[in-house]
């Protein structure tokens, strides 16, 4: 075993569950064993805890608690969301808008939708990573009957206007669903003054259990199942409910949203520190995404004339846990959707880095972090024969380039 002390940068891939959350959970694995269907005590005490969890996170959302279904996480919640409102509402009209950003839990099941005979309008983004309500305007058709928006991007941390847009949805009668995945205990949340019609939230991104997410549902708004089978979720959603996952949810959030405020506050300022000390100490590097509409933990930055699997593996090896852009690209050669929307050149793209922090991220950590990048970008480009060409004058910096026309 090494040694090396790790320094986990990478909150939006995932995140520890807290022993607070852990201790909620652990009853019902054991004595709290009984299937909340059963009618005798020890199913019932099962059944209740289930109830408890859907009212608290019910409340934090300002939704009611029938409104509220579990699942087995964020994928599950978008897949159910965008295919059984799409194909409830076919008689309808079969076109979708959606984003150009959304995290692939959202794009391939709108490919899938596609293959069934929908229509789908993938909305581009501004540089910052923003949808244009004028555009999203522009796209709605008297065939849309759902568009779904992500709260905000888990590459590079772009909030989207969502009051605005579910605004104009309305306006057009077309329903609004929101992947909130990254803005779940983060952002402040309140499914009515947002107007959103079906939200996707999972645990394992604020400190709860892998394997457990929810998708809220507006009162009245009809939606096909995805998972037929027995009645749990009343019907809407078949198979035995997690309940120690569900119960671990409902903590996780319950202290994320009361420790909300003053977390952004904390993790925004170690991020500000991050950016203006990388674009202030690192040459040929831009920050990725927009830095007024962003989570107050995302950092992403493009570094020029490196590869970004080489920063990724020395970073590794020096403990620092982060990634290239999402989890689903890194191990692929693919430059990641996302940078490729906000119109970064592939051979930029390439050179990502995304540091998303969390409740035990420190100042100290994330200097130590950005001291080793800074040691393993020389390294790299000390060894680039792009690095060389640039020196010697025979090719430009993109990224400077671009600085200067601002
Ligand atoms: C992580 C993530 C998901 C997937 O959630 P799972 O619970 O891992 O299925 C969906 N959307 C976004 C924006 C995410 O960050």
């Amino acid at each position: 075993m090494s040694t090396t002390k790790q320094i986990y940068l990478d909150n939006a891939s995932t995140t520890a569950v807290r022993p607070e959350v852990l201790d909620a959970m652990l009853p019902y694995f054991t004595q709290e064993f009984g299937n909340p269907s059963s009618i005798y005590p020890l199913g019932q005490r099962a059944s209740d805890a289930v109830a408890a969890a859907r009212a608290t996170i019910a409340e934090l959302i300002g939704a009611k608690p029938r409104e509220v279904y579990f699942t087995s996480g964020g994928s599950e919640a978008d897949n159910w969301a965008i295919k059984g409102f799409a194909r409830a509402n076919a008689a309808k009209g079969r076109h979708l808008i959606t984003s150009a950003v959304e995290h692939h839990a959202v794009l391939h099941t709108c490919e899938a939708l596609e293959r069934e005979g929908f229509e789908v309008t993938y909305l581009p983004v501004d540089a910052g990573g923003r949808v244009s309500p004028a555009d999203f305007e522009a796209a709605i058709r008297p065939d849309t009957t759902l568009a779904s928006v992500m709260f905000a991007n888990n590459e590079i941390g772009t909030l989207q206007p969502i009051a605005e847009l579910a605004k104009i949805a309305h306006e057009h009668g077309v329903a609004f669903h929101t992947d909130a995945v990254q803005a779940f205990g983060h952002e402040p949340i309140d499914v009515d003054a947002l107007g959103i019609d079906m939200m996707s939230a999972s645990a394992h991104k604020l400190y709860g259990p892998k394997g457990v997410g929810l998708l809220y549902v507006r009162r009245g708004v009809k939606l096909d199942n995805l998972i037929d089978g027995g009645q749990q979720e009343r019907g809407h959603r078949a198979t035995t409910e997690n309940v120690p996952g569900i119960v671990g949810f409902a903590k996780a959030a319950e202290l994320a949203f009361a420790e909300r405020e003053a977390e952004h506050a904390r993790q925004e300022s170690i991020r500000d520190h991050a950016i203006e000390r990388i674009s202030a100490e690192i040459p040929h590097a831009r920050l990725n995404g927009s830095h007024e509409h962003r989570l107050a933990n995302n950092v992403n930055f493009s570094f020029e004339f490196i590869e970004g699997e080489g920063m990724l593996l020395q970073l590794a090896a020096r403990g620092i846990c982060v990634s290239s852009g999402s989890a689903c690209t890194s191990g692929s050669l693919d430059p990641s959707h996302v940078l490729l929307a906000i119109g970064l050149p592939h051979e930029i793209a390439h050179g990502s880095l995304r540091m998303t922090l969390g409740r035990d991220t420190t100042l100290e950590d994330v200097d130590f972090a950005i001291d080793s990048l800074k040691t393993t970008l020389a390294n790299l480009r000390a060894m680039s024969p792009l690095y060389e060409d640039y020196k010697q004058g025979r090719v430009e910096s993109i990224i400077d380039n671009e600085k200067k026309q601002k």
